[in-house]
């Protein structure tokens, strides 16, 4: 089989891994894997199911009868996956959030959470970025706050601060941090060495395009993160940029989130080269 999957296609002997969400036919998941799944030369396909909210439970019985050998699973369904499953990695059940569920030999489903390990490895890969003893501001407090405050805490940054729009979620984000979360405030952007855009604002097709803070906060000697990879560059990037901040997207947690099921999975190194490059081309494309 060629390395660019020319000439293959799915056959009895095929092992099947989906993404389960609603809305799910917008999904990079399938892109990004079946590129993987090529370039290691595996015979595995990946595929996008719809499941309405309140289905999590179904879906994962769904999962043993067809013997799908690896889930992936977003919204609305993390947290509800995460009540419903059998047994849930430490990191997943602090969260309350499963993103990958993997079948173990036995059949016995387990769930993951590999958000923040992914946005841990991309900032690593693109900037040499090691959280520990750094100053780190999350804005935003969402399922992916959450998951980049839980990863940063876990991987010894000295301050996790938490600044967000409503402030009885920055408290709930920020007592998973354990031990250095708390709730910020603006000012402790300038003062941070990784700044990390968590919240919508920015995200393509979504009103307004604003900024979700004040640039001007920003300067050099800092890392300016947006988890949004579409667009690939927000205005925030932009801004930053300006600023002399080093800036990253969000395709690296992006390719890394999905690069950490593809090794649970299949036990098998993940070609990142091929995931990012995938996803980059169509992106790009689509502009
Ligand atoms: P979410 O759970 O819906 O959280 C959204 C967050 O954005 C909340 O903190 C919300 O504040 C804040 N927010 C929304 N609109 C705002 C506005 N106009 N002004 C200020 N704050 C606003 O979403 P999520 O799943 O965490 O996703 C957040 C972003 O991360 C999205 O852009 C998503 O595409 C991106 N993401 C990227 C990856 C990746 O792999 N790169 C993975 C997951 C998510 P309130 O609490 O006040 O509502």
């Amino acid at each position: 089989m060629a390395a660019d999957g020319g000439g293959w296609s799915p056959r009895a002997s095929t092992r099947v891994a989906a993404v389960i969400g609603d809305p799910i036919r917008h999904s990079l998941s399938p892109l990004i894997l079946n590129a993987a799944f090529r370039a290691r030369e595996l015979d595995w396909v990946y595929v996008a199911f719809p499941v309405e909210e309140g289905n999590a439970r179904e879906a994962l019985v769904a999962m043993r009868t067809f013997a799908i050998d690896g889930l992936s699973v977003t919204m609305p369904h993390k947290t509800a996956v995460a009540g419903a499953i059998e047994r849930c990695t430490e990191v997943a059940a602090a969260l309350r959030a499963v993103n990958c569920v993997v079948r173990t030999d036995d059949g016995e489903l387990v769930g993951h959470n590999t958000d923040g390990s992914g946005f841990l490895s991309g900032i690593a890969e693109e900037t040499g970025f090691a959280p520990a003893g750094q100053r780190c501001v999350i804005v935003g407090a969402g399922g992916a706050a959450r998951a980049v405050a839980v990863a940063l805490a876990r991987a010894g940054a000295a301050d996790v601060a938490i600044v967000n729009r409503t402030r009885a979620n920055a408290e709930q984000a920020a007592v998973l941090a354990v031990p250095v979360g708390r709730v910020g405030a603006s000012d402790d952007i300038e003062r941070a060495d990784l700044v990390v855009n968590a919240t919508s604002v920015g995200m393509a097709r979504r009103e307004p395009a604003g900024l979700p803070f004040d640039p001007d906060r920003l300067h050099q000697g800092q890392i300016l993160a947006d988890l949004i990879y579409d667009p690939l560059t927000t205005p925030l990037l932009s801004a930053a940029r300006t600023r002399g901040a080093i800036t990253v997207n969000g395709v690296g947690m992006l390719v890394h989130q999905a690069a950490a099921a593809f090794e649970l999975w299949t036990g098998v190194e993940a070609p990142i080269a091929a995931m990012t490059s995938a996803l980059g081309a169509h992106l790009r494309q689509r502009g």
